[in-house]
């Protein structure tokens, strides 16, 4: 007989493409179909079929406090009774603006979209807009939405100009995008002698979070800073995924760097659509009404959006919270890694805050062609031994994982039990 999960997703397929709203919600690189949840308490959820999992998707990120948290419910539950769009302006934006500001000190004036996508793409049009120039630079395996002018790979050979990785993006579009490899610093150099006079901008996720994990060498970040700055082009860091997921200061907090403008999303929605680009006031001044770069948003600054994710951010502020959560995320992938290697696996990690890098492969990677000499096929095979132990890991090997604030000892114990049956029965 089949499972529910299994009925639900064939009718899905039928009006959905490929069933889902979101590709990599498919299951499409381990094989299988994906679990439909139904709800969700603190660190763990239930699917279709009632079976529980303790959680390290989180949503890909924004549950820096589990599911439901009794706080961020109620305060969405109660701004919902208030009315859920005015599409005018309401206190609760500057709050959260201000918010923002006091936590990230190098953003001193921030615009609320309702995507990380809407973010990246609107920080880029300012950025081109305040320099007057096109070209854009981003980095292999670094993921900034689904913009045309960053669904972009690299072409033929370094300094090449790049190629659209979609369908539907124009070539001439793509031509404006530079691709480097991450933590790359010869070619860094390289291409600003050459043209750094042209760059508006270059785009990098300060801790890479869409290729697994990979930490930037130190040396990457600041000679990136000191080389935008020499050349008067914009250092825009995609904190979407790492702001207030690594640090409450977001990645650009621990490693020192003050970037000209950051975008920020998934945990300053708390599981609610709401992101946000800010930075330097002098360019962020060049953005409509006050400026002439256009940009704009029906629902942009929802209230109930806004509530979630100002309730989220205060939970965050709690003492030690990041200390707590870095502690939990290690004890969970050095444990895992550690099972793994009794059993003869070769296996590497890496922990920052609530996220996680878990590799198939003997050393850390530090860029995107070290991270797919990882080994897919097992780890496939230990992705769904750990669904059917009761343990739900994002659907591919190159996905970082997420450890919440409520994820305690109760879950650490049946998660490395289960890794334990797992990497017995794969080995
Ligand atoms: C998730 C993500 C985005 C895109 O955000 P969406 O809300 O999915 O549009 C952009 N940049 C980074 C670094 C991300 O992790």
């Amino acid at each position: 007989m089949s499972s529910r999960n299994d009925q639900l997703f064939e009718r899905a397929q039928k009006r959905i493409p490929g069933g889902v709203n979101s590709p990599v919600r498919a299951f499409r690189a381990v094989g299988g179909s994906p679990r439909f949840f139904v709800r969700g308490a603190g660190p763990r959820v239930w699917d279709a079929d009632e079976k529980e999992y303790v959680d390290y998707v989180c949503s890909w990120g924004p549950l820096l406090h589990g599911h439901a948290h009794p706080d961020v419910i109620a305060a969405v539950k109660a701004a919902a009774d208030r009315g859920l769009s005015f599409g005018a302006p309401t206190e609760l934006e500057t709050e959260l603006a201000e918010l923002i500001c006091q936590l990230v000190p190098s953003i001193e004036q921030v615009r609320l979209t309702s995507s990380g996508t809407e973010a990246t793409m609107s920080a880029i049009r300012l950025a081109r807009g305040f320099t007057g120039r096109t070209a854009i630079v981003k980095f292999e395996g670094c993921y900034h939405g689904h913009g045309d002018a960053l669904l972009v790979k690299a072409g033929s050979g370094a300094l090449t100009f790049g190629q659209p990785d979609s369908g539907g993006v124009p070539a001439e579009l793509a031509a404006q995008t530079l691709v480097l490899e991450y933590n790359n610093i010869a070619q860094l150099d390289a291409l600003f002698a050459q043209q750094g006079d042209t760059i508006a901008a270059v785009i990098v996720e300060p801790v890479a979070g869409n290729m697994n994990m990979v930490l930037p060498r130190p040396a990457f970040l600041s000679h990136l800073r000191q080389l935008t700055q020499a050349h008067g082009a914009l250092l825009i860091f995609d904190e979407v995924m790492t702001g207030f997921r690594v640090a409450l200061g977001g990645a650009q907090s621990l490693y020192g760097i003050r970037p000209d403008l950051t975008t920020l999303g998934k945990v300053i929605g708390g599981g609610m659509p709401l992101a946000a680009f800010g930075g330097r006031r002098d360019v962020m001044q060049h953005l409509a009404p006050v400026g002439p770069v256009y940009q704009a948003g029906t629902l942009s600054g929802n209230p109930v959006a806004v509530t979630a994710g100002l309730s989220t951010l205060r939970l965050a502020m709690a003492s030690g919270l990041y200390e707590r959560l870095g502690d939990m995320t290690r004890a969970v992938t050095e444990g895992i890694a550690e099972a793994g290697r009794q059993r003869g696996f070769a296996l590497s990690t890496c922990a920052l805050g609530g996220m996680f890098g878990l590799y198939f492969r003997e050393t850390l990677p530090s860029n995107l062609s070290e991270v797919m000499t990882a080994d897919k096929e097992r780890f496939k095979r230990f992705f769904h031994g750990m669904l059917e132990a009761g343990i739900y890991l994002a659907p591919s090997a190159f996905e970082a994982g997420f450890v919440s604030s409520v994820h305690g000892p109760a879950e650490l114990d049946r998660t490395l039990s289960a890794a334990e049956t797992v990497f017995s029965q794969i080995s």
